[in-house]
């Protein structure tokens, strides 16, 4: 499943692509026909990243919801002619060549969990079971924090519950517990404000340069031993995640299931 950083670089490149832009829109594979059929025409006025969701402002007051779980995917394309959708397209956004592009955008999405368009109450309902998403400008720690130190459930289970924090997934998880030293396993009531204060600047941070890279990078350069100009290599780019090894202490990482995913963590440097 795609983490947050993801989902915000879909929200900015769509509304740089479509932005401003009276779009067709359509669903060739049929299951979005009626949601289509509401919006088909109007102009699309913005693409919101919040979490692991997507909303698609719409000219018409009406508001696209996408969430992509485990298996939705977009193609993006700018061709001469319309492209013959490819696979299972739920929703096709089009535009059409005009004055200022003689080729036609096309976004396709496919496999997504949910896809709909509905009146703004039912973004507020999403938005309010959610908790707060780092990525976004002015989020506050605040309501993360007062979740967390009340719960008897362990950090890296409570990390990846969406209505704790949003957009962590599970490479972000090991590397943020990692990087401010918790053990995952720590039950929230044992967290300190200032521990979790740590965590969530350092979790925003990660998340905040995945935006601007386009993929996880949680090692420092100085850590790796790695020149600024030279890239990362797959592999290198984190400090727990996957590796046999520490990268900072070289002891032996440990691996443990929590919210059904695989959790990495190093015994010496996130004592529990
Ligand atoms: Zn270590």
């Amino acid at each position: 499943m795609p983490e947050g950083h993801t989902i915000h670089r879909y929200a900015r490149d769509q509304t740089q692509l479509l932005a401003g832009r009276a779009l067709r829109v359509s669903s060739p594979q049929g299951r979005f026909a009626d949601d289509a059929d509401r919006v088909d025409g109007a102009t699309l006025e913005s693409v919101m990243g919040y979490g692991k969701h997507l909303f698609y402002e719409w000219s018409t007051g009406e508001v696209g919801h996408v969430h992509l779980g485990l298996f939705g995917k977009y193609r993006v394309q700018e061709t001469d002619r319309s492209p013959e959708p490819i696979g299972a397209v739920r929703m096709r956004l089009q535009t059409e060549p005009d004055d200022s592009r003689d080729t036609y955008v096309t976004v396709d999405l496919s496999g997504p969990t949910a896809c709909s368009i509905d009146p703004p109450s039912v973004r507020a309902e999403i938005l309010a079971r959610l908790g707060p998403d780092p990525i976004r400008r002015g989020s506050k720690p605040d309501r993360m924090i007062a979740r967390v130190t009340r719960s008897s459930r362990g950090i890296g289970d409570l990390l990846m519950d969406q209505s704790i924090v949003c957009g962590v997934g599970n490479v972000y998880r090991a590397e943020a517990l990692f990087v401010t030293g918790i053990h995952p396993l720590r039950p929230g009531t044992d967290c300190d404000v200032a521990e979790l204060e740590a965590l969530w600047a350092t979790v925003q941070g990660m998340l905040r340069q995945g935006v601007k890279h386009g993929r996880i990078i949680t090692v420092s350069r100085e850590d790796l031993g790695v020149a600024p100009n030279v890239r990362i290599p797959r592999g290198e780019a984190t400090y727990a995640y996957k590796r046999d090894r520490c990268l900072r202490c070289g002891d032996e990482i440990r691996r443990i299931e929590i919210a059904n995913r695989t959790c990495y963590y190093c015994p010496t440097d996130q004592p529990f």
